[in-house]
């Protein structure tokens, strides 16, 4: 077996004394590892991505700051309408490419700027004022809004003895009646039914959420109430969904993390991360986005990752967002 050498020095959430060792980890990263460790590798440990945008994260990504804004907007005092107005304005904002001087041009007939604000006016309408989910004000008085979170994992590297830290960020942290819940949007061309949310039991992130909202909020955080969102030509149609974890499962998840974890370490000590062949295929429905490069002999792959891939860092302590 060959080693690969990694250079991890530029972000903040490796080790210095391994590189290629992720300290803090978010959902994605964990998520990405347990798809494929080579994915892992490619996406979070090198930063590359496909130059193409995904619609569907970019979308995911506007819907997410839009409901974020109006939270904002609400938590200091604003009308439903004054607050509707204000993510408005940030929806119509983000979705203007300013060097262009054009609107942000999707190429998608479901998901693009129309079908957005659209489903913000009418999302707002029906989740916005009136919402049985109300927002957690925290014990700072401060209301449970853009959530940005980091808590000790409790697991320790046996190689470099640093701890690991789990991190993430999500919108708010809501009360319904008396339980405590993340809400999260995810937006989908599906049918929305039974079947749709029964692919949130297990689920990474969602189960990595409830464990943030207990340890790193202190509140008994029951699961994540999903408002799912299908996106069509002429409409847009709404579902919400409770998406519970229990404390076993919760623990369970976690116990799973800490496997994960020595798996993470023992590929950075060895400089490989193997290919999983059977996801290749098919990642929500859509082949990977390094399928065209592992096709490629080994000695070739830099090449074609240099022509047709751009670089970011991936780096959980300074974002939010999805690979
Ligand atoms: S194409 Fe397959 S082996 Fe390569 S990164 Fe994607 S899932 Fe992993």
């Amino acid at each position: 077996m060959t080693s690969t050498t990694v250079d991890t020095t530029g972000n903040s959430s490796f080790s210095t004394k391994l590189p290629g060792l992720q300290l803090a980890t978010d959902s994605t990263s964990l998520g990405a590892y347990k798809t494929c460790p080579k994915l892992y590798y490619y996406s979070v440990i090198c930063g590359w991505k496909a130059k193409s945008e995904s619609v569907h994260l970019t979308f995911g990504l506007l819907l997410h700051k839009a409901r974020e804004h109006y939270e904002h907007a609400k938590a200091t005092g604003l009308s439903h309408d004054d607050a509707l107005d204000k993510a408005l304005d940030m929806a119509l904002r983000l979705t203007w490419v300013k060097e262009l001087k054009r609107a942000w041009i999707s190429g998608d007939a479901n998901k693009n700027r129309l079908t957005l604000i659209r489903t913000v006016i009418w999302y707002l309408d029906k989740y916005g004022e009136e919402d049985v989910l109300k927002t957690v004000v925290l014990a700072s008085g401060k209301p449970a809004v853009e959530l940005s979170f980091r808590f000790d994992a409790g697991y320790i590297y046996s190689s470099t003895g640093e701890r690991v830290l789990f991190c993430g960020h999500f919108d708010r942290l809501a009360q319904w009646n008396d339980d405590f819940y993340v809400p999260d949007i995810k937006s989908t061309y599906h049918s929305i039914d039974a079947s749709y949310f029964a692919k949130f039991s297990p689920d990474n992130q969602f189960s990595m959420y409830t464990l943030a909202g207990k340890v790193a909020f202190a509140v008994p955080a029951k699961g994540v109430v999903l408002d799912a969102v299908q996106v069509l030509v002429g409409g847009t149609r709404f579902q919400r969904a409770l998406i519970a974890r229990s404390e076993s499962q919760v623990q369970e998840w976690l116990e799973d993390s800490y496997q994960l974890l020595a798996e993470m370490e023992h590929s950075a000590l060895t400089g490989h991360w193997r290919q999983n062949d059977k996801a290749c295929h098919n990642q929500y429905g859509r082949p990977c986005d390094f399928r065209e490069v592992c096709t490629r002999p080994k000695e070739a792959r830099e090449k074609w990752l240099q022509a047709s891939y751009s670089k970011r860092t991936w780096d959980p302590l300074q974002r939010r967002g999805d690979i």
